[in-house]
């Protein structure tokens, strides 16, 4: 169900000066016309498996303190990510670039057993912020390889997810990076196999694949329950409900964040007329505004709305003051913060945060 509503405000992480221009500046370069407005997608911004992975590494400096060593990106966005190296967090990409006995969080992406085992060889003290929603695909493939599946992963090979998920049965697994491949993939046994998937995908274009998959192998199995996150599709669902009435639509979100970059593939796939993803609002070009009556604005799901507020507000420079919210659904799931995490809050008597979840960022 669709509903448009006022606009709420949250608040998150510290916001990002731009150079405002004058509003002559402006009315010269894109003259505003009547009748310019915003569709704002709602949901949109951050999921419960990345507030609960952002809070986990906050959490960790506050109660262990810097440095806290984190492996990867804890999350796919720039934001997030200089926020935290400034307040003490040291991201890399490998743990045999954390010293001996150091703390490393292992970010929502997951990590396969070798990560976890090459941990323990060091001797680090760990913290799996890995979102529950991936480790459900992790165990599936366990599962699935302990029962003699071979399992088809529709994902991107090189995404941190697909390593991870595919480290769980290298032996077992193949990765179908998109339906081209479907058409060409060899399988040993078409009798006993399933497909699973990355969190983040385009739906539509994962059921293609499956689609194709079927249609060669027809005894292949689903997985058990979605893999695709209801974040995932909610955010998809959003701006495929804006983007036929949209001129524009800009994706607020970072380039190696999968889910951010299908957005604006599914945008120009169901109607808008232009689509540009962007970390920052002072990457929004005013070329982009020629022409324009209608913006769709989203973000990705690791992105704080603060970074959405800064469009809106670049926005309404450019005579986009009308904002209107398009909610096509009610997110309130809520995931609990990494055992380690609960137990070192528990000792400290620390209750202020024991649940992650979209509106813990608002506080
Ligand atoms: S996008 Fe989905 S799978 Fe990824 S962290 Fe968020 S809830 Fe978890």
């Amino acid at each position: 169900m669709t509903s448009s509503s006022t606009v709420p405000v949250f608040l998150s992480m510290p916001s990002v000066p731009r150079i405002r221009r004058s509003p002559a500046e402006i009315a010269a370069a894109v003259p505003v016309v009547g009748g310019r407005k915003v569709l704002l997608a709602a949901p949109r911004g951050y999921c419960a498996g990345v507030d609960r992975a952002v809070i986990a590494v906050e959490k960790a400096l506050e109660h262990y303190g810097a440095p806290v060593y984190v492996r990867k990106q804890i999350v796919h966005n720039l934001h997030v990510v200089s926020t935290l190296e400034e307040r003490g967090a040291i991201f890399v990409e490998e743990t045999d670039e954390v010293p001996e006995g150091a703390l490393v969080v292992f970010s929502a992406h997951g990590v396969s057993p070798a990560v976890v085992a090459s941990a323990e060889t060091r001797g680090l003290r760990t913290i799996d912020a890995t979102c529950p929603l991936v480790t459900k695909v992790h165990r599936e493939a366990v599962r699935f390889a302990k029962e003699d599946y071979e399992i088809l992963l529709i994902g991107h090979e090189g995404h941190e997810e697909v390593e991870g998920t595919y480290g769980e049965a290298p032996e077992h697994i193949q990765i179908v990076n998109n339906p081209e491949e479907a058409d060409t993939i060899v399988v040993q046994n078409p009798d006993k196999l399933i497909w699973l998937s990355q969190t983040t995908l385009s739906v539509d274009e994962t059921m293609e694949t499956v689609r194709r998959l079927r249609s060669r192998f027809p005894n292949l199995q689903d997985p058990p329950s979605d893999d695709i996150c209801y974040a995932t599709s909610n955010r998809q669902n959003a701006i495929k409900e804006i983007a036929p009435s949209a001129d524009l639509v800009i994706v607020v979100g970072s380039s190696n964040s999968s889910n951010s970059v299908r957005l604006v593939e599914v945008a120009l796939e169901y109607g808008a007329k232009a689509s540009y993803r962007v970390d920052y609002a002072n990457e929004v070009d005013e070329s982009w505004f020629e022409g324009v009556a209608t913006v769709g604005v989203t973000s990705g799901a690791s992105v704080p709305e603060v970074l959405v507020r800064d469009v809106l507000s670049l926005l309404a420079d450019y005579g986009f003051a009308d904002v209107q919210e398009i909610t096509v659904a009610e997110e309130d799931i809520l995931f609990s913060l990494p055992k380690e995490i609960r137990a070192k809050l528990k000792e400290a008597g620390d209750d202020s945060r024991g649940l992650g979840g979209r509106g813990s960022r608002a506080k």
